[in-house]
């Protein structure tokens, strides 16, 4: 493409008046980039029409415009030029990258993203969420900037839609594109996106509003006249220059304050409100001093914005006064920098990035965002500065989407399950998969924001004890806690009722013929709620299942008892645990130890641990295996290998070959010539674990293996 071929093009740019203003601040460089990019995008909208008629190339030209107004830098500008290339036409991020910068294709490709977030199929009600979300997203708070000046030119031109489209259009703006304006400081955009808001979604009571301030403006002139001289005369006296400025409301804001408020007209208007602009902070307090002694202050009313400025950097003193005739004065009083934030926000920032250093309005924006800096106690560059805006207002949250376009607020970090968690604990407890943005993920995935997530749940499925490990809402832990605690609670009662059931044996009784009676004057005098409670008992440990039972029974006299060892199958779940210090394996012999609130701790006869318990004869159990005991047990073995390439490899295939499971390696180093290597694995007998040996035995350079007991 030519700069010749498009001449009419060319013509449009100068008669946008975008380059003379981009001339008073930029580079020339600069601004041939910024033409450069002009005849890009109106190559690529070349043939797209806006609904008035006009080619669609001025409309970017015209956002470009509003952000040259605010000094924006000139990669900020060629984005805001690009703004709809990526939405609205063929042309890919990559290319954009190519042509011009990777910072611009990021600023073009944010924009899009934000674009395509569809609010109009969310609820209301989210707006407050959806507000976050936008921000959150976003990475450069010009791709923020752009946006609203996006909004803010297609509210000057929404004349031409239809009126249901308007009316929805001018919704969303004032949902979100307005408040986040505010957030942002930038005031001059807010107030404007306000009015246009209010005219297409109320036509009819703007048009009352409008008519009702130019009527009543005539009444309060001379009163506003009045307070102004009286106030500028005063300031005289004292010798402080400063500028009065008498404020008028705005029609969105009387409106909202009539609404809110359930004020009359009358009463939101006649409100007299001067804004006082001076040199220092020092001069600011003098005058509020001044303006309490020249008229009577409001108690209660009085504002420092200025020690504690606002979240978004606004600073300034704000009062309330009795005026003459009893009319109250609203007074806000602060210094040229802080007004020039008061009206830009953020946007002020560019001042400061962009342009000749020696400007006066440089040096003061650079003032001020060296005193913002030193109020938010952080040093650093511009960058960091935006970063700790972005931080400040949304620090620690994540926004996703439900598959029907709800909000979900969840804190940074959260995964899939906090997720399902948090949508209902249903969903949480059955979740198996979910589907992020359509893609299949499993349930430990961190989300981010802008997502959609669909959990996948399946009847029958159990919350996993592993996932504590990465769930982050107190929603997710908690269920997740309950639903254990609850297994452990089945596998108790389970187990007790077995116990029980061989002690009674034992006496030559089982709990089939205990006596009702009996059961209940125990249950009685043991405080418990019925006989699953004392099960649960005894299956924790709590209460010896012997001791039971010879409450239960009543013999004559001291039959010899015969216990039965209790028989260990495996699949007593959370009840029966296998003791860390020895891992004992089925075929191996061992012995119970009833551990309150735990239940069986399963050890070797072996382990040099049991000879501790000796003296507690009472919490020993006699257990066995089952000969058909299921499951994995942990086994730990050691191997003395030559220090050589690949044994290491060589015996974790066998090992895995031969169906076992490597939990953990560790290796010792000997004397550089020979390691240790121990490896915790799973078996599922004696047998299993011989044959493993056995195998690793052949493998060359191993030179001694053993079983590890303590
Ligand atoms: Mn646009």
């Amino acid at each position: 493409m030519s700069v010749e071929a498009l001449p009419a093009q060319d013509e449009i740019f100068r008669v946008s008046h975008l380059s003379e203003l981009l001339e008073s601040y930029l580079e020339p460089e600069q601004v041939r980039q910024v033409y450069r990019a002009y005849l890009f995008g109106a190559e690529a909208h070349e043939g797209q029409q806006r609904m008035s008629g006009e080619p669609y190339i001025t409309h970017p030209l015209a956002v470009a415009k509003i952000l040259a107004d605010m000094r924006m830098d000139y990669e900020g500008i060629i984005a805001a030029i690009l703004h709809d290339v990526i939405e609205d036409t063929p042309t890919a991020k990559e290319h954009i990258e190519r042509e011009f910068s990777k910072e611009v294709a990021e600023l073009v490709d944010g924009v899009s993203k934000i674009t395509q977030m569809d609010f109009a199929s969310k609820a209301e009600a989210q707006a407050e969420n959806f507000r976050k979300m936008m921000l959150a997203m976003v990475k450069d708070i010009r791709v923020i900037m752009i946006k609203l000046a996006d909004r803010l030119h297609n509210m000057r031109t929404l004349g031409v839609m239809r009126p249901d489209k308007r009316r929805r259009i001018a919704h969303e703006t004032l949902d979100i594109y307005a408040p986040i304006a505010t957030r942002l400081g930038m005031n001059k955009v807010r107030l404007e996106l306000e009015d246009l808001g209010l005219a297409s979604l109320y036509p009819q009571r703007y048009r009352v509003l409008k008519e009702a301030v130019i009527k009543a403006r005539g009444n309060r002139k001379e009163i506003l006249n009045k307070i102004e001289t009286a106030i500028q005369s005063r300031l005289c006296q004292e010798n402080l220059n400063g500028e009065v400025i008498g404020r008028e409301k705005h029609l969105y804001s009387i409106y909202t304050k009539m609404v809110d408020k359930r004020l009359s007209f009358r009463e939101v208007f006649d409100m007299y409100a001067f804004r006082i602009v001076v040199e220092t902070v020092d001069q600011c307090y003098r005058v509020l001093g001044v303006m309490h002694s020249l008229y009577k202050p409001v108690p209660g009313k009085f504002k420092d914005y200025i020690a504690i400025p606002k979240a978004n950097g606004y600073q300034s003193l704000h009062t309330v006064l009795f005026g003459p005739y009893g009319v109250p004065i609203e007074i806000q009083i602060r210094t040229s920098d802080m007004d020039e934030v008061a009206e830009s926000g953020v946007a002020a920032h560019w001042l400061y990035k962009t342009g000749d250093d020696h400007s006066p309005s440089n040096t003061r924006a650079r003032e001020w965002l060296r005193n913002l800096l030193e109020l938010q106690k952080n040093a650093g560059n511009s960058l960091e500065f935006i970063e700790n805006v972005k931080i400040d207002l949304f620090p620690d949250e994540v926004y996703v989407f439900t598959p029907v376009g709800e909000i979900m607020e969840l804190p940074r970090g959260a995964s899939v399950v906090d997720f399902a968690y948090a949508v209902h604990s249903d969903i949480g407890n059955t979740c198996v998969a979910a589907r992020v943005d359509r893609r299949l993920v499993p349930l430990r995935t961190q989300l981010y924001n802008g997502q959609t997530v669909e959990v996948i749940t399946a009847s029958g499925a159990n919350p996993n004890p592993s996932w504590l490990s990465f769930v982050v809402t107190a929603k997710a832990r908690t269920n997740i806690r309950h639903y254990l605690k609850q297994l452990q609670r089945e596998d108790a009662i389970e187990l007790g009722k077995r116990m029980l059931d061989k002690a009674l044996v034992g006496l030559g009784s089982s709990l089939t013929q205990v006596n009702a009676e009996q059961m209940d004057e125990l249950l009685e005098i043991s405080h418990l709620q019925g006989q699953e409670s004392l099960f649960e008992d005894i299956g924790l440990g709590g209460r010896l299942a012997m001791l039971v039972a010879r409450q239960l029974v009543i013999s004559d006299g001291d039959a010899e008892t015969q216990s039965q060892p209790l028989v260990i199958k495996g699949t007593e779940g959370m009840v029966v645990s296998f003791a860390k210090c020895c891992h004992p394996i089925p075929g191996d012999s061992i012995v119970g130890f009833v551990s309150a609130g735990r239940g069986i701790v399963v050890h070797t006869q072996s382990c040099n641990n049991i000879a501790d318990f000796r003296k507690l004869p009472e919490k020993w159990i006699d257990v066995e295996w089952s000969a058909d005991v299921e499951g994995d047990f942990v086994a730990e073995i050691r191997v003395d290998v030559a220090n050589q390439r690949g044994v290491l490899a060589t015996l974790a295939a066998i090992i895995s070959d031969m169906g076992s499971n490597i939990e953990n390696v560790d290796i010792e180093e000997r004397d550089g010539m020979t390691n240790s290597i121990n490896f915790t694995l799973t078996v599922n007998s004696r047998d299993h674990l011989a044959k493993i040996i056995r195998r690793a035995k052949g493998v060359a350079n191993v030179m001694r293996i053993s079983r590890k007991k303590n």
